[in-house]
């Protein structure tokens, strides 16, 4: 392995595609090129430093671990705001990120200068939800002072969208250029590899597509004051997702003192998002479909496509809109509510539903949201009790305590096939089983409050007390 990784920049003579190379050879060369379905006549301009590839590299150089040498001129501001970058992806991601240094060929620095609205900036376009909304209220009224002059949208193929040419990718030409030409933008649709040769050294995509993404931008540094990027949470909701590559505190050390990376819509969750784009007509055209068969159009099926629809329906939204249908209760049955994400984004439509009907689907992801949790709950309590078990001096039954906790793991598919099927055929089985679940909430809390006290007091009223529990765990033969 390389000890140091060092990358050179290349542009082609007509401005149309730009790379950076590595020199250790173990990657093979990124490149971005413009495609023809742009329509701007916009180049990468030859005077352009080499801010792109510190960013493009960087993910590369963190994952490995090894200083970084970029064979050209970079933005002192930027460096700095890198050199942070660095330290937070450090501790928020210690497997996949090193403290690292990083050393370029030469720094320049220019004062930075008043922010002028009247600027040129693009926003990054992917016709999804975030991004969407991000360019919708560009110009509300009470975003006076974060109103950018968005001249340009910019959409990738080779990120969500994958590489090379599919009949999926002319639909999704066609839904930018609707938009873009709605807001009065012109499009900009590149072409980069950046994703596959990630993918290939092991990058991890959700810690770093954010950086991938501020390094393509960067090739506009020249004719553009800056970008808009689309936040994927709320700052509410950024309070638990750190660890994701786009949020508040990194998405702010992007920036260098020419070109400006700017983050919109963190005031607000996607279901507020979702609501906001029916409202103004944009529903329709919303593409948030990156697992179903690529071909340009939402799936419905896929995990991206059942959120959507079920926000969309808490919305009151008129559906099917741009999906095959409307959510029905086997989609509430079945969308994931694996990891933070996942259950943060249905957290977020409960907490914004906003209809008096469809009370079965909102009852279905609250329980499953619920059961979620308390699984977790069970998880971390049996910590607690070995614990306990060690106390009390005991070994613990690791077998009996196995059943417990896979009993209440509710992801599993056979728990979702009975959940669904008790649900279309036996209510009165759904009653009972939502006193279980209470009931098993209750025991849980007790459980809790039980081994509280045992770390308070050794005396053998609790001790025999805590004994019982431990019976009833089965923790004791
Ligand atoms: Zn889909």
């Amino acid at each position: 392995m390389a000890k140091m990784l060092v990358v050179r920049t290349r542009l082609n003579h007509d401005g149309t595609e730009a790379s950076v190379t590595f020199d250790c050879g173990t990657f093979a060369p990124i490149t971005w090129k413009i495609l023809p379905e742009t329509r701007m006549s916009v180049r990468f301009s030859e005077d352009i430093s080499a801010n792109f590839a510190l960013l493009a590299a960087l993910p590369f150089a963190l994952r490995l671990g090894v200083p970084l040498h970029v064979k050209g001129d970079i933005c002192r501001e930027l460096l700095g705001n890198v050199e942070n970058l660095i330290r937070f992806r450090a501790l928020q991601n210690p497997s996949r990120a090193s403290r690292i240094e990083v050393n370029c060929s030469g720094t320049y620095t220019r004062r930075t200068t008043p922010l002028n609205t009247e600027q040129p900036y693009l926003i990054a376009l992917s016709g999804g939800i975030d991004s969407t909304y991000a360019l919708a209220t560009n110009w509300d009224n009470e975003n006076k002072h974060l109103r950018r002059n968005l001249v340009a949208g910019l959409t990738i193929r080779g990120f969500d969208f994958p590489l090379g040419d599919s009949p999926g990718f002319e639909k999704m030409v066609e839904r930018i250029t609707t938009l873009s030409l709605h807001h009065r933008i012109e499009p900009i649709f590149i072409e980069t590899n950046w994703k596959s040769i990630a993918q290939h050294a092991d990058v991890h995509w959700g810690t770093y597509h954010i950086i991938a993404l501020a390094a393509l931008l960067y090739l506009f540094e020249r004719q553009f004051g800056g970008a808009i990027i689309a936040s994927d949470f709320s700052y509410r909701q950024d309070q638990k997702m750190l660890q994701w590559g786009s949020n508040s505190i990194a998405n702010a050390m992007l920036s260098s003192s020419i070109f400006r990376i700017e983050a919109r819509g963190a005031d607000v969750g996607r279901t507020q998002k979702v609501r906001r784009l029916c409202s103004s007509g944009l529903f329709d055209n919303l593409m948030v479909c990156w697992e179903g068969p690529r071909d340009g159009k939402n799936c419905g099926r896929c995990t991206k496509c059942l959120r959507a629809m079920l926000a969309a329906y808490s919305q009151k939204c008129q559906l099917p809109g741009p999906f095959p249908r409307a959510p029905t209760v086997a989609d509430a049955l079945s969308v994931s509510l694996d990891g933070d994400l996942a259950r943060l984004f249905t957290s977020d439509v409960l907490e914004h539903w906003s209809r008096q009907d469809g009370l079965l689907i909102r009852s279905v992801l609250l329980w499953r949201l619920r059961l979620a949790s308390l699984s977790d709950a069970l998880r971390e309590t049996s910590d607690h009790c070995r614990e306990l078990s060690d106390f009390l001096g005991e070994p613990s039954d690791q077998t009996r305590l196995e059943e417990v906790l896979s009993r209440a793991h509710s992801g599993t598919a056979p728990d979702r096939e009975r959940l669904k099927w008790t649900i279309d055929h036996k209510p009165a089985e759904l009653s009972n089983a939502r006193e279980d679940l209470s009931r098993a909430s209750r025991q849980v809390m007790r459980l809790e409050a039980s081994l509280d006290v045992m770390k308070k007091s050794a005396s053998w009223r609790v001790t025999s007390f805590l004994r019982r529990i431990g019976k009833f765990l089965g923790l004791r033969k």
